[in-house]
């Protein structure tokens, strides 16, 4: 996987990389030869935060491409120099204006999606009330939806349709778990270890 080509070109200088073994590596690197510098190609993150009120979860309505008025949570990228609490608080903040400490949130799945090197964090964070959110430019609505209510027909990545419906018997039971998973050729597998 690490030797899939992202870049052709040195983003220093602008020369054509060379891939080439160094002694005691697995894979093959990208290098360019003008700074001899290596370019590492890593596995890019994004978190999600899942707020939920007894048995509701927050969902979102996508106002940006790509899955403009599908139905998701929010979420994004991790920037650099950022925690990934930090992230799933600031991503949260800017598609739905609400706030929150980033130290209450609390992980609950990690799945390393490898055709994309993508992984994906998910955080929960438990509310007391039903929060009020705004709509924003990248959310054009919003709504706190029970397992029955849900826009599970609209889903942005039905992909995550397993995971939301755990979390659902997970809010509905108070009974919490942490997920791990990878997916790749063979199809998405996970394993979840059950909170006491
Ligand atoms: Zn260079």
């Amino acid at each position: 996987m690490s030797s899939q080509r992202v870049a052709e070109y040195c983003c220093y200088c602008g020369h054509t990389l060379e891939l080439k073994q160094i002694p005691g590596d697995e894979h093959p690197r990208d290098w360019c030869r003008q700074c001899k510098i290596t370019h590492y190609q890593n596995p890019t993150i994004m978190v999600a935060a899942f707020l939920y009120c007894q048995d509701k979860l927050l969902w979102t309505q996508r106002g940006i491409e790509p899955f403009r008025g599908k139905w998701a949570f929010p979420a994004g990228y991790v920037e650099c120099g950022e925690s990934l609490q930090h992230a799933a608080a600031r991503e949260l903040l800017e598609e739905t204006r609400i706030r929150v400490n980033p130290d209450m949130l609390i992980p609950m799945s990690i799945n390393s999606v490898l055709p994309v090197n993508q992984v994906y964090m998910v955080f929960r964070l438990p509310c007391d009330t039903e929060l009020e959110a705004e709509t924003t430019e990248e959310t054009l609505e919003w709504g706190w939806y029970s397992r029955v209510e849900a826009p599970w027909h609209v889903m942005a990545h039905p992909e995550s349709r397993v995971l939301v419906e755990q979390v659902y018997t997970a809010i509905e039971s108070e009974q919490f778990f942490i997920r791990i998973g990878q997916f790749d050729t063979h199809g998405n597998r996970h394993k979840s270890y059950l909170l006491k």
